[in-house]
């Protein structure tokens, strides 16, 4: 292959022997989701797992909708999900698939194994379904139908397809072993009836056939080579073997792969508590940028890159494990910090007034726009003699070694002057609203002649043409203190303070962000403009991480 000093993962070794041996000649995958919910970060993990390797292979990538269940499908869900692989940025060019196009051929899969003695209808209910099915230490009971004859079947699979029993009356299953010490393999049901409307085959349809007979088909039917699945389904392989080869009209079947699921740490992914999150009105919408959904995660400003650098992180093994958020954060602090220009907003707002500036007086400030990354240059920044610093950076009694201002102290305003806290005014609280200064002139790009020293740099706009905008802070929606879920009944424990909105003073460059731009105000983290609650002049800025990391890439 193209790389032999790379170490290969598990997939690539099977790719490599299947190529090497001819069993296959080329290579196809598929991203297969039911459409019934909206995409999570673990879903990432599949669909560029998949679509790498059509990639590196030369190979082709299938995007195909699993939609053989319509209970839960909707055609809302198509539409966001192929938007999100969009935006991952894997790219199924002219193959989209339905699962529900196949109904006709999945049928006549059926009729051939009726016809070949392999599958038969039977009449117990559900429930005598998994009594007769047995226990992983007992053999099951064959179902008295299990011996029907050959015109029987055909006929009764035929009415059942024809509306003429209801939902549960009859199945159609597959003639197996119901001694198999593999529980799939006793007899499983193929086709159930089930009166209801589907997203695209309305009414056409009364039975629709099951996840274990259909995904074999669907992948057969689109000559995919690699299958690659969830660990879940190890158990099923053998299944997915029999229904290939005993429909049998496929030259290279498909062959299935499972690989471990990805799993976040302390991060909500279950689909019916985002649902209920959502209902509850606890967050607003499938996309509220607390979630890791990958509409979530675009509207709180991660890039694609930084979503398939941390799949990349990950890696693919056959072992479930628990990543922690952290991961993600750093990639998303990689990526940002040379192409997010770093401007600067007073989050949390304290007046201050520089005594011995001129009144009337404003100047203009050269400041580059990033320090590591010269080609995002630079811009004109308005200084004058009442600005906003943060509250956190002035305190009256310092803790020791507080390194930022305090009556008497000099500083350095970022890129500006030395200035030196003269004096404050509180409130009737004893809240600060007002710091006094003096600066010294000489000092002008943040450096003094005299080469005396400052301990500390704090950022600041100025107050005359500063803008306000919303900007939002996250945290965590659970507690990880408490643990994720709740011991008594299962529910979330509910982070109070996962949302913190505050009004922040920003330079004007800032009031005319677009939606989805992306920055670093200096030194409270990256930001992007929502999507959604931005409105030209007066954007909304959802923080996507700090810049604080408590994560270190672990040394190979
Ligand atoms: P969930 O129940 O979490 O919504 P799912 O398995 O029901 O996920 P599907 O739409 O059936 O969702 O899955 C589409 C594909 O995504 C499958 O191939 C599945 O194996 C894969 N997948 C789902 N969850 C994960 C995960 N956490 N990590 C990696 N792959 C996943
Ligand atoms: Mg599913």
């Amino acid at each position: 292959m193209e790389n032999e000093t790379v170490s290969r993962n598990f997939i690539e070794n099977i790719i490599d022997k299947d190529l090497e041996e001819g069993t296959y000649d080329h290579v196809c995958t598929r991203f297969p989701p039911e459409p019934n919910g909206y995409l999570h970060v673990g879903h990432a993990k599949s669909i560029l797992l998949n679509y790498g390797l059509a990639q590196q292979y030369h190979g082709t990538f299938n995007m195909r909708f699993d939609d053989t269940n319509p209970t839960k499908e909707k055609t809302e869900f198509v539409e966001s999900i192929l938007e999100d692989i969009r935006w991952l940025g894997a790219d199924w060019e002219d193959r989209l698939y339905f699962a529900s196009d196949y109904f006709p051929k999945m049928y006549e899969a059926a009729l051939k194994l009726i016809r070949e003695g392999k599958a038969y209808v039977c009449d117990l209910t559900a429930e005598q379904i998994r009594e007769y099915r047995g226990t992983l230490k007992e053999p099951g009971k064959e179902s008295p139908y299990r011996n029907r004859s050959i015109e029987e079947n055909l006929r009764l699979f035929e009415e059942m397809k024809e509306g003429k029993y209801a939902d549960g009356e009859k199945v159609l299953r597959a003639k197996i072993d119901m001694a198999s010490p593999n529980m799939n393999m006793r007899d499983p049901v193929l086709y159930r009836v089930a009166h209801m409307s589907h997203h695209r085959t309305g009414d056409e349809w009364c039975i629709y056939p099951m996840y274990d007979f259909a995904h074999p088909l669907e992948d057969a039917f689109e000559g995919v080579t690699h299958s690659i699945c969830t660990q879940e389904f190890e158990d099923h392989r053998p299944l997915y073997n029999w229904v290939v080869n005993e429909v049998g009209l496929f030259d290279h079947p498909p062959k299935q792969i499972e690989f471990a699921k990805l799993y976040l740490t302390n991060v909500v992914t279950g689909k019916r508590y985002i649902k209920k999150l959502v209902e509850d009105g606890i967050v607003d919408g499938w996309d509220d940028p607390r979630l890791v959904s990958i509409a979530a995660l675009r509207r709180r400003g991660f890039t694609p890159e930084s979503i398939r650098t941390f799949v990349d992180l990950v890696g693919v093994s056959k072992a479930n494990s628990s990543v922690d958020y952290a991961m993600l954060e750093y990639c998303i602090r990689e990526d940002l910090k040379r192409k997010a220009k770093r401007l600067m907003a007073v989050i949390d707002p304290v007046r201050l007034v520089i005594e011995n500036y001129p009144e009337d007086q404003m100047e203009t400030l050269e400041i580059p726009n990033n320090l590591d990354n010269d080609e995002l240059g630079s811009r004109k920044v308005d200084f004058g003699r009442e600005l906003y610093i943060e509250r956190e950076d002035f305190m009256i009694v310092p803790p020791p070694k507080y390194k930022r201002l305090f009556p008497g102290a000099e500083v350095r305003l970022m890129n500006a002057y030395f200035v030196t806290a003269t004096r404050y005014e509180t409130d009737e609280e004893g809240n600060v609203t007002t710091v006094y200064c003096t600066y010294d002139p000489s000092t002008k790009g943040g450096n003094a002649p005299d080469g005396r020293k400052v301990k500390g740099t704090i950022h600041w706009v100025a107050a005359k043409t500063a803008v306000p905008v919303t900007v939002r802070l996250y945290e965590n929606i659970v507690n990880e203190e408490l643990g994720v879920y709740n011991k008594e009944d299962g529910s979330l424990n509910l982070n109070p303070n996962s949302l913190t909105v505050k009004r922040a003073y920003v330079e004007p460059e800032l009031a005319k962000a677009q939606p989805y731009d992306r920055f670093q105000f200096v030194r409270s983290g990256f930001f992007c403009a929502d999507w959604r609650d931005s409105q030209p002049g007066a954007p909304v800025f959802n923080r996507i991480v700090s810049l604080k990391s408590s994560f270190k890439l672990p040394v190979k």
